[in-house]
């Protein structure tokens, strides 16, 4: 018998059930799964990797996107999330096409490539036209990689920000989204790679009406159901004067909470809603670059991890600057150690379980990825050591958590396909997506409008962040 890749001589990271970890050890992927991981397999393949020097782990897993900003990185730095959002993020978004949905999707899926990311999930709630989720998970299933698509609804107000104004495009009717989000699911749920789930925007949002039609269709689709919770802090007073509680426990009376439910961000939790997520089995997707960057705090995730919930990693949109995951898993590490004055607050395996296990049962997919075990699905990267920064190695996972970078990846396999073999991506035209990018956020800038060219055309500031030199 042969199979049909072979990933030889590297340092394999399993996280299985009683985190192997084994060196000089090869890993067999056949029809896409894993058949085998042992030293020394001799077997014929139709293809062989070479990872000796490497470290070879599944791959990881970004639980929390909106891809759409890929293009627009940059665009209204170091402000609070509003004024960006109305002033700023809002000419553009209210004017995505399918065109930019694609251009942008394709940017953001290169790079997680090029950096080792397997598994991406999206937010898209931009349904300014609704080819534009379609062609959103067009892309990433042609890149080649494992994706949960977040269907998310908006039928109030975009990211706490109402206007009556005919630029709220990205704003649906109750009705439509409900038939829309049936219909998007009926084409994507299961096929392939693909998962699908249901995520309304915050609690700011959309109505109460809409939001347990939500928690209705999920449990009818049996999905997750994903949202925003208590990012910024001014979240909560607002739910306060609206229902009389927290964020968290206003999701909870509305039955967002539990096994399905994953809660993005979730900064300002009180003990007892850190309470409510544990007993409910409800999960977080913890997204430490884009909290620090928008000022909104560093989320208790230890306080987490001791009751036990269950935490992935994600880099939300562009306020992370990035899609380098480990980049993600340190800032994570760091943050909690020095706001808690606790080296010990979060340990480099913990982080480690965070990119991979943990990020897959977060998104409900740890019977398929996660770890690399016999059976598994064969989502694996292989990470080069043979550099200054990463040698010499006296234990490889703090040096993967602490010092690698997404540029150390070298291979990016998903479902034994080869995404990237060397540095090189196979399933994308690298150029082309660049150009395109190019092309695509010009014009975009162009229909957001003059202000947002003057943005990008500051001078220096005399003093403070760029953007308050703009005339208000
Ligand atoms: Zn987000």
């Amino acid at each position: 018998m042969a199979v049909d890749l072979l990933i030889k001589n590297g340092t394999v990271i399993t996280m299985d059930a009683s985190r192997n970890e084994i060196e000089q050890c090869d890993l067999a992927i056949h029809k896409g799964k894993i058949v085998e991981i042992k030293p020394n397999i001799s077997i014929e393949s139709d293809k062989v990797l070479d990872a000796s020097g490497c470290v070879v782990c599944p791959g990881l897993i970004n639980g929390h996107s909106h891809v759409y900003q890929s293009l627009i990185e940059g665009l209204g730095y170091d402000m609070h999330f509003n004024p960006w959002n109305w002033r700023f993020l809002f000419p553009v978004v209210s004017k995505i096409t399918p065109k930019d949905a694609q251009a942008s999707a394709s940017l953001a899926a290169l790079e997680m490539i090029k950096n080792g990311v397997t598994t991406i999930s999206d937010h898209w709630y931009l349904h300014t036209d609704m080819e534009n989720i379609y062609k959103v998970a067009e892309i990433f299933d042609q890149s080649g990689m494992r994706a949960q698509m977040v269907f998310g609804f908006l039928d109030e107000t975009f990211a706490g920000v109402k206007s009556d104004s005919d630029e709220m495009t990205m704003v649906k009717s109750e009705d439509l989204l409900i038939d829309e989000a049936r219909k998007f699911y009926g084409t994507w749920h299961g096929k392939k790679r693909t998962t699908v789930a249901l995520g309304p925007g915050s609690t700011e949002d959309i109505n109460e009406s809409l939001m347990l039609k939500v928690v209705a269709l999920s449990k009818e689709l049996d999905v997750n159901l994903s949202t925003h919770v208590a990012g910024w802090i001014e979240i909560n007073s607002y739910t306060i004067r609206h229902f009389g509680e927290r964020d968290l426990e206003h999701f909870h009376s509305l039955g967002l909470t539990g096994p399905k439910g994953v809660m993005f961000h979730a900064v300002w939790l009180s003990d007892r809603e850190i309470e409510i997520m544990a007993r409910t089995g409800t999960k977080v997707v913890h997204c430490p670059i884009a909290n620090a960057y928008l000022g909104y705090g560093i989320s208790p995730v230890s306080h987490f991890l001791s009751r036990g919930i269950s935490v992935g990693l994600g880099t939300d949109g562009a306020a992370s600057y990035t899609y380098d995951m480990l980049e993600v898993a340190r800032t994570a590490g760091m943050l909690q150690k020095a706001s808690k004055l606790d080296a010990e607050a979060v340990t480099a395996e913990e982080l480690m379980e965070m990119l991979t296990i943990n990020g897959a049962k977060v998104l409900g997919i740890d019977d398929q990825v996660g770890s690399l075990e016999v059976g598994k699905m064969a989502d694996v990267i292989v990470v080069d050591y043979k550099k200054p920064h990463l040698l010499p190695v006296g234990r490889w996972l703090p040096k993967l958590i602490y010092s690698a970078r997404g540029s150390d990846v070298i291979h990016t396999v998903v479902e034994g396909k080869v995404l990237m073999e060397s540095g090189k991506v196979l399933s994308m035209d690298e150029k082309k997506i660049i150009e395109d990018s190019l092309t695509v956020r010009e014009d975009l800038i162009t229909r957001a409008g003059q202000e947002t060219r003057d943005l990008l055309s500051m001078p220096w500031p005399k003093n403070g962040p760029a953007w308050r030199s703009l005339a208000k």
